[in-house]
């Protein structure tokens, strides 16, 4: 076979995606490559293919069980001989697992990179031999990644102590220039082919709202939302317990999962969600990596993450069937000091130095995620920019491209605002903080306010008539503008130069006020453009959920995910084709040889049931 050909055959693919191809080549011609693909890109094939094609085994180092258990699920249910070793396995289970290899038994081993080193392992890799090294979540061998993993740092060991050394292939879904240059250089890739494909998910709406009660605000998604699946976010174990206990509450049926949990609670969790029982997790960032399940149809973000990256990441988890999802974070000024706090009592484990550097690393990209919550420019753009994407002026799918805004004429607040800065420095000799400002511009009696006189400011007590946020509003506005910065090291307030066209030169200022709030996807059912055919088409409805049933039915039996079944995508594509033979249902993309010969007939017969029953 050709790599078409077990595209074909064994994943029912008809044609390679963005990226997959050159990176099948790559490994097939020996070389290394590095893959910088977005989540649902459709990583694994690029691995996988070149597994089945190539004589020997194929490696592929992941760091986390539930993938890796998930993967093997799919694989093997793809008629793909596949294992994994990790510290879930008995050692029993673990001596077949090393049995079979050694007699060749599997195209590929899953294995976690703490199990590299073990002497055990190490025997089982002179015994066999290795045709591909596959590094799965790559970045985590970057300090400066999101998931930094020490253990990745003996991969380059464990390649070297090969007895030939085979091409190494690594695959991440984070971007940024620094990480890649991290992960060729740490992982010692050899002139690698790069391929870094499309970073955009179209399919994905994205939006930011700053409500007044984010409870009030997630429970209104939510309403609209009953018969969906999705994950929210929140920054801390506390927060996420207790928004689950609140949505519990409220009859949304949610689980909770966080680090700080039992094992067994844990899992439990987790099954719930991955088996569709409960259709909410409430969740820290701890879970995220591995998670396969290809139906999430909203991410919300209680909190704002720490970095553009990590959001990216987890509202990336929203969509990866390629249906419209939706990507919703509810910020508020408090998730900064959150941010702040869990970036200024992270670094435990590093020395001074390194803990300042990464410190000051994280201090940069808080201020690009606060960025993202505060721009008013298209929301996708400015993810894209960040990674150096091209794309379009406006994409139409996020909640500042379809807002209207109003443009506000804001010279007048603007002149306080800045006068009152420098006023405070005249005063006390030195800057301070957005907050004392706010303060002081709207007469609050507050006692340090108080204790530093800045009550005798000519600006005291200006903006009294308006409220905190809308003063802040004007105070990022300014900032976004350029007339403000805030210095990185003090968190205080400084003009720039540019303040004095607006307190001296009658330069005008706007700030875009929202006229109406975005429609999300939850609201108002409509296609988007980009976003795949794996929706049902008009007229095939009530056959598609004919089919999920099945789908159901077959999952529950085995025991697996749905999607290791069938994606949505094949679902909605089997109902546009009804097909009535083998032959035919070949033809549904998603359909390999293995899975029509598995499934086929069930489905066959889930279309002729439903045909007879319409025409009766
Ligand atoms: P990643 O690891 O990049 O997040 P996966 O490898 O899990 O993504 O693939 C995501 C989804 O895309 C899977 O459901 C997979 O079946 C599908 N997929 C991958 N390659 C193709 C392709 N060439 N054509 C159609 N679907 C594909
Ligand atoms: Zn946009």
């Amino acid at each position: 076979m050709d790599k078409y050909e077990v595209l074909k055959h064994c994943f029912g693919h008809s044609r390679f995606r963005q990226g997959q191809e050159e990176l099948v080549d790559a490994v097939l011609s020996g070389r290394d490559a590095l893959g910088i693909m977005p989540t649902g890109g459709g990583k694994s094939l690029c691995y996988q293919i070149p597994a089945l094609l190539l004589g020997g085994i194929t490696i592929v180092i992941s760091p986390l069980i539930s993938l890796m258990k998930d993967q093997v699920a799919a694989l093997k249910n793809a008629g793909i001989s596949a294992a994994y070793i990790n510290s879930s396995l008995t050692a029993e289970q673990l001596r077949l697992v090393y049995r079979r290899a050694r007699e060749g038994a599997y195209k590929l081993l899953y294995v976690a990179p703490e199990r590299l080193e073990t002497e055990g392992f190490a025997a089982l890799m002179q015994a066999v031999t290795v045709s591909l090294v596959a590094v799965d979540e790559a970045h985590c061998i970057s300090q400066w990644g999101q998931d930094f993993r020490p253990s990745y740092r003996s991969i380059p060991d464990f390649v070297a102590s090969l007895p030939q050394r085979p091409p190494v292939t690594a695959l991440t879904a984070t971007a940024t220039a620094e990480v890649q240059q991290d992960i060729v250089r740490l992982l010692e890739l050899r002139d690698p082919v790069r391929c870094v494909t499309g970073f955009d998910r179209p399919n994905l709406f994205f939006d930011v709202q700053r409500p007044k009660n984010k409870m009030s605000a997630l429970l209104d998604l939510l309403r609209t939302r009953r018969d969906k699946t999705g994950i929210v976010y929140c920054a801390t174990r506390a927060a996420a317990e207790r928004v689950c206990r609140t949505l519990c509450s409220r009859g949304v049926a949610a689980v909770c999962y966080h680090a700080g949990m039992e094992d067994g609670e844990r899992r439990a969790s987790q099954d719930d969600f991955q088996f569709d029982r409960k259709n909410v997790i409430v969740a820290t960032n701890a879970f995220g990596m591995g998670i396969d399940k290809s139906n999430v149809n909203f991410v919300i973000h209680y909190n704002m993450p720490k970095s553009l990256e990590a959001y990216y990441q987890e509202a990336g988890r929203a969509g990866r069937d390629g249906e419209a999802a939706d990507c919703i974070l509810l910020y508020s000024a408090g998730d900064v000091e959150t941010a702040k706090f869990l970036i200024q009592s992270g670094g435990e484990e590093l020395g001074d130095a390194e803990r300042e550097e990464l410190r000051r690393r994280d201090y940069e990209r808080l201020k690009i995620m606060t960025g993202y919550c505060k721009t008013t420019r298209c929301l996708r753009g400015y993810i894209l920019d960040y990674f150096g994407q091209p794309h379009a002026e406006e994409c139409g799918n996020c909640g500042n491209c379809r807002r209207t805004y109003r443009l506000e004429d804001i010279t007048i607040p603007a002149q306080m605002i800045l006068s009152c800065v420098v006023r405070v420095r005249e005063t006390l000799g030195y800057y301070v903080g957005k907050t004392l400002i706010v303060q002081t511009l709207r007469g609050s009696r507050d006692r340090r306010l108080l204790q530093l006189g800045l009550d005798s400011l000519s600006t005291y007590g200006l903006m009294r008539k308006l409220s905190a946020e809308k003063v802040l509003a004007m105070l990022d506005r300014l900032e976004e503008a350029g007339y403000l910065r805030t210095n990185a090291q003090h968190f205080t307030l400084e003009p720039t130069a540019a303040a004095n066209g607006v307190l001296f030169g009658g330069e005008k200022v706007t700030m875009p006020v929202h006229l109406e709030p975005a429609a999300q996807s939850g609201e108002k059912k409509r296609r988007r453009k980009g976003a795949a055919a794996s929706a049902p088409t008009t007229g095939t409805e009530d056959l598609f959920a004919a089919l999920k049933a099945e789908r159901t039915r077959l999952a529950a039996a085995e025991g697996v995910p749905a999607y290791v079944v069938f994606s949505n995508a094949t679902l909605a594509d089997m109902a546009a084709k009804a097909p009535h033979t083998m032959e035919d249902f070949l033809e549904v993309s998603g359909v390999g040889e293995i899975k029509a010969a598995r499934y086929g007939e069930a489905f066959l017969k889930a279309i002729a049931a439903y045909e007879e029953a319409d025409e009766t």
